[in-house]
Order: C-alpha cells, then structure tokens, then sequence
C-alpha cells in the first residue's frame, strides 16, 4: 500500500444497458481496495473489445453498475492483505490482467489473472493482442487444430481479432480466404498474406459462398472461423466442406439463433462454439497460452495494428466507431 494512491479515479460506468450514451465518464469514483489474492493496478492503457458491447446492451447479462473493461496493462502498486503470493508480484511490477473493470485508472483482479510483461515488450502492443491474440490461439489451436495446407475461412478478417487470426494462419501454412467490409480494410488483410479476400458488403462480395466455392473449385474449405454470427452463419454451413468445421465464436451482427442439429447431417459437419475463458480456466493453462502469444510478439512473428487510442472520457465514441465498422484492427484507450 502506498500513500500515493488517490481514494477517488476516473472510469466509465453504466448503470443500466443501452447505446453507446450509457456509457458515464466519472472522475469521482472509488479507487478500489485489493482484497485477499487481489492486486491493485494502476492502468497505463485498456483494450476495446466487442464483448463489451455486448455487456453494454445486455445481449451478456451481468450485474449492474458496471464498469466494463476485460483487459489492460499497468501497474502494480498495492497487494492484497493476507496474500498468498504464488506468483511472486511485487508493488511496481509492470503487469498485463484479463478480469473484468478496465476502463478505469486502477483495477483491483485476482493475481491470478495477471502476467509480468516481460522488458522490451510495449503496454500498447500487449494489450493490441492479449485477449484477441489468445481468443486465436485457442481457437487454431484447441478449438480446431490447423494445419498445413488446410484452407480456412476467416470472417471480419481486419478485426482486432481477425488481423491476428490472419498472421498466426499463415504463420501455421494455412490457405486463408478472409472476408472483410470495404476496400481499405481488404487491402489490409491482404497486406497481412491473406491469400484471398473477398469483400462482403460489395455487390459482387455478397455472394461471398459461392466465391468461396469458386476459390476451393467446389469442394468447400477445411474450416469457417466466424465471429459475425447472425449474418453468416448460413453461409458458413454452405461454405464448408464436407466433414469440414465451424467455430463460431462472436456476435458482432447479432448471436447465432439456436440450430436444429440436423443441418450438420447431410455434410456431417463439426460445430463449436468455444469462449476464451473455458481454455483458461487453470494458471498452467492461462500462462502456457500467454507464454505462445509473447513469443510471437517478441519473435516480431506477430505484428499488432492499433485502431487508434481513446482517452477514456470519449469511450461513447469508441464504442460507435466499433459497432458501426469503422475501426480496422484494435482499438484501445487510455484512463
Ligand atoms: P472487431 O474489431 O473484429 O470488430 C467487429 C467486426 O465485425 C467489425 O469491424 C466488422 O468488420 C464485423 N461486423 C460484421 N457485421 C457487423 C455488424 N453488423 N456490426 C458490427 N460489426 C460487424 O472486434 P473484436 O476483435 O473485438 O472481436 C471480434 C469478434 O470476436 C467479436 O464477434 C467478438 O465477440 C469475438 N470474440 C470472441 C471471443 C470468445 O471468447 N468467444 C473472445 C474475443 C473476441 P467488417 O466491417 O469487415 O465486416
């Protein structure tokens, strides 16, 4: 504990579901006090997720008010009393968290939920890919396991998550056929290797199946990563070979309605629907999985792309250039 901590702090709350406008900028909120197996950060720079907007509608339920927020890097500057310290943080410790109230200046998260940031790597560049990055590497990974050669398709590929989910592909020998909205976001994803794009909200891209089948001469591709949901699910069935496997995993047009399952049948298709936390659940699974995205970085294997950086009293308008496809890549603010 330090007397440098201040007892009131800047951060966003919502006290009831909405549009970006419930969003409340406070600069008299509490700075919370870590309990036992908490640590007390002081947020040097947080990351902008879609599921925050999902928290934000109530498409997610939780408990309101709420300050939202799933990621971000900064400080250590207190210890909960009483602590058992496994991981041996002390106060200074510059550290990234994935937990829950990052869109504020300190955060008290389960140390658990913490990893030391290694000298060399940038809070910005961390946080561009930490909850994206590891969404993608469970996903090629656990969820379905890519390999060399397998052709995969990937939605909203200019994405905070998709930008990543095209490099790591690659990286992996993969064939990567990405969709995104708008000639400057295709351009970009196909600067990051993609080997086709197709743009689905041009007239010709609507078709975006029957391109698809075009590219893998009718047979259909080994797997659909699609975090758009509603307005591709369809598709993605259709886009996929036979015996081939949908993860579905975001809700960026809206959730997946529930599925008769046998619409698997007559291509006897593979479905998931994982989230990142249920591969996270154990500190040996949250620090291997932390440990392959860090190599990346620091291996210059994974290159982040930074939307753009919000201060935090002007999150209403960073939630809108989100939901409203303006922003390619992460898009991340500063408390
Ligand atoms: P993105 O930066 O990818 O933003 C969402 C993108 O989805 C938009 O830029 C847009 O790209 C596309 N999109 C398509 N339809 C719509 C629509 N109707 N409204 C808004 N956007 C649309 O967000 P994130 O990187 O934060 O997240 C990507 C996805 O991954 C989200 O669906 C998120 O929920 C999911 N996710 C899931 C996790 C899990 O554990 N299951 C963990 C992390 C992320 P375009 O204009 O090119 O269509």
């Amino acid at each position: 504990t330090s007397s440098s901590i201040p007892t009131t702090q800047n951060a966003v709350i919502i006290e009831t579901t909405g549009g970006p406008e419930v969003l409340q900028f406070r600069t008299d909120q509490p700075v919370p006090s870590p309990k036992e197996g908490e640590i007390l950060v002081k947020n040097h720079i947080a990351g902008l997720n879609f599921i925050d907007t999902y928290f934000r509608t109530g498409l997610y339920p939780s408990p309101k008010p709420e300050i939202l927020g799933r990621e971000a890097a900064g400080t250590i500057v207190a210890l909960g009393s009483g602590v058992t310290n496994p991981y041996g943080f002390k106060v200074g410790d510059r550290v990234m968290w994935m937990h829950n109230s990052g869109y504020a200046q300190y955060t008290a998260v389960p140390a658990k939920t913490a990893i030391k940031i290694p000298d060399g790597v940038k809070d910005e560049d961390l946080v561009a890919s930490f909850l994206s990055g590891l969404t993608v590497l469970t996903l090629v990974k656990e969820t379905y396991a890519v390999q060399k050669g397998d052709v995969v398709l990937v939605h909203a590929a200019a994405g905070g998550a998709g930008i990543l989910m095209v490099q790591i592909l690659k990286s992996l020998g993969a064939v990567v056929i990405g969709t995104a909205g708008g000639a400057e976001k295709v351009a970009l994803v196909k600067s990051l290797g993609a080997d086709h794009v197709i743009d689905y909200r041009s007239e010709e891209g609507k078709d975006w199946v029957k391109i698809v089948k075009e590219i893998t001469n009718g047979r259909g591709v080994d797997v659909v990563y699609d975090s758009v949901g509603k307005d591709t699910w369809e598709g993605s069935l259709e886009a996929v070979k036979r015996k081939g496997f949908v993860a579905w995993f975001g809700n960026a047009s809206g959730p997946v309605p529930p599925l008769p399952i046998q619409r698997l049948s007559p291509k006897c298709i593979k479905i998931a629907r994982p989230m990142l936390n249920g591969y996270l659940v154990e500190r040996e699974e949250y620090e291997y999985w932390a440990g392959q995205l860090l190599e990346l970085l620091q291996s210059g294997k994974l290159k982040v792309k930074i939307n753009k950086i919000f201060p935090l009293a002007e999150v209403q308008q960073a939630h809108k250039d989100l939901e409203g496809r303006k922003t390619t890549g992460k898009t991340l603010l500063k408390p």
